[in-house]
């Protein structure tokens, strides 16, 4: 069992597991603190590297360099949750892991994660295990005919996601799919999306930002907006869910939890993300303590900052593929704040940088 750690000093290294555009935005928060960061990633050359103290590039199961990773930080967080468990146990034995391996082992698995989410009493989409052909016949013809069929593990940006209706066919979609694990969910009706994000402290502190409602395009994140148009009612349930959530998972850090608002206005849990979030990406220049200090505060053991909003609108939107070429119009915008990623290529459907606008002041 790892002693609870001691608020960590500035000057001391924190380790981030994977070195993608989050971990960069959470590498950079660090350094505002004080901290150093040591980025353990597979790729070479990767985002937050590039901004970091350190770097170990290696695979997930080297497990000789995830140790001499781990012995030389104070804490390890993660930018993603498809680190594999016996890498993360590995860690966990040698130095602190901030939020804990529960956060984790809970929301890598879809059909994991909607049991624990509905053994708080919340609700998911109607949802079913499939292993096999007979599964998926009986779950489109009990949930459906509309619905999505989900990988379990390892889902992101909506890719492993099959949309399946009454004409499907249903034998051809499982032949190409055999091989893992899925979860049918039926399809939501929804009015609009929302998240909820905030951060827990070690000491069980809670600070939450405002709700932000969501657009997708293609499955991926478009844009997210605040304040959400939804009625102060359902931002009061949204945030009561999500604390629920992290005290459940007692969990250290930041959380999101998005959710499906139902055209009668009731909550529906789509998903938890256990770490920071692409939906509160406009709380770097929307919040006097953005999502990323904010985490970073968690993870060293310090009291959690202001999330009060300081704008009265603020549009995060996601430059995807090809729209990050339009950053010399973002620049030169008034009110406009543009964060890119340093990614060395441009690929349809990756996420290359964001811009906030703060339309209004407070
Ligand atoms: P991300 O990493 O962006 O959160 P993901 O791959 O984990 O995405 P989900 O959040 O499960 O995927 O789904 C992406 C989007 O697809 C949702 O935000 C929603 O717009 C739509 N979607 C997913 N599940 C359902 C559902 N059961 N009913 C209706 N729409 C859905
Ligand atoms: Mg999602």
């Amino acid at each position: 069992m790892i002693p609870v750690i001691e608020p960590l000093k500035p000057g001391s290294t924190i380790g981030i597991l994977g070195g993608g555009q989050l971990g960069r935005m959470l590498a950079l928060a660090a350094a505002d603190l004080g901290f150093d960061v040591h980025i353990c990633e597979p790729e070479a050359d990767c985002p937050a590297g590039r901004v970091s103290a350190k770097v170990t590039t290696a695979p997930w199961d080297d497990l000789a360099a995830l140790s001499q990773f781990a012995r030389g930080v104070e804490a390890v967080t993660f930018e993603f949750e498809n680190v594999p468990a016996a890498s993360l146990a590995h860690i966990a034995a040698l130095v602190p892991i901030r939020p804990g391996i529960k956060s984790l082992e809970l929301t890598q698995d879809r059909w994991v994660e909607k049991q624990f989410i509905q053994s708080l009493g919340l609700v998911t989409a109607s949802c079913a295990p499939i292993s096999c052909m007979n599964d998926l016949h009986e779950a489109s013809s009990q949930l459906g005919p509309n619905g999505i069929l989900k990988t379990r593990r390892f889902g992101y940006d909506g890719k492993g996601q099959i949309a399946i209706n009454a004409q499907s066919d249903l034998a051809h979609i499982w032949e190409g799919s055999i091989g893992q694990d899925w979860i049918f969910e039926g399809l939501v009706d929804f009015a609009c999306e929302v998240s909820l994000t905030l951060a827990r402290s070690a000491d069980g502190e809670i600070a939450a930002f405002d709700l932000t409602q969501n657009t997708h395009r293609n499955g991926i994140l478009r844009s997210s907006f605040v304040p959400a148009q939804v009625s102060l009612d359902l931002s009061q349930q949204a945030l009561l869910q999500a604390t629920q959530i992290a005290q459940a998972l007692g969990h250290i850090g930041v959380l999101a939890v998005e959710f499906f608002v139902t055209r009668a206005g009731a909550l529906i849990v789509n998903e938890i993300a256990p770490r920071v979030h692409n939906s509160a990406h406009w709380t770097q220049d929307g919040c006097n303590s953005s999502q990323f200090v904010q985490h970073m505060r968690a993870v060293a053991g310090w009291p959690l900052g202001d999330p009060t909003r300081h704008a009265g609108h603020v549009q995060m939107t996601n430059l995807i593929g090809a729209d990050a070429d339009a950053w010399p119009s973002y620049v030169s915008e008034a009110g406009t704040f543009i964060h890119l990623y340093g990614k060395r290529e441009v690929r349809a459907g990756r996420k290359m940088g964001h811009v906030n606008q703060v339309k209004s002041h407070l």
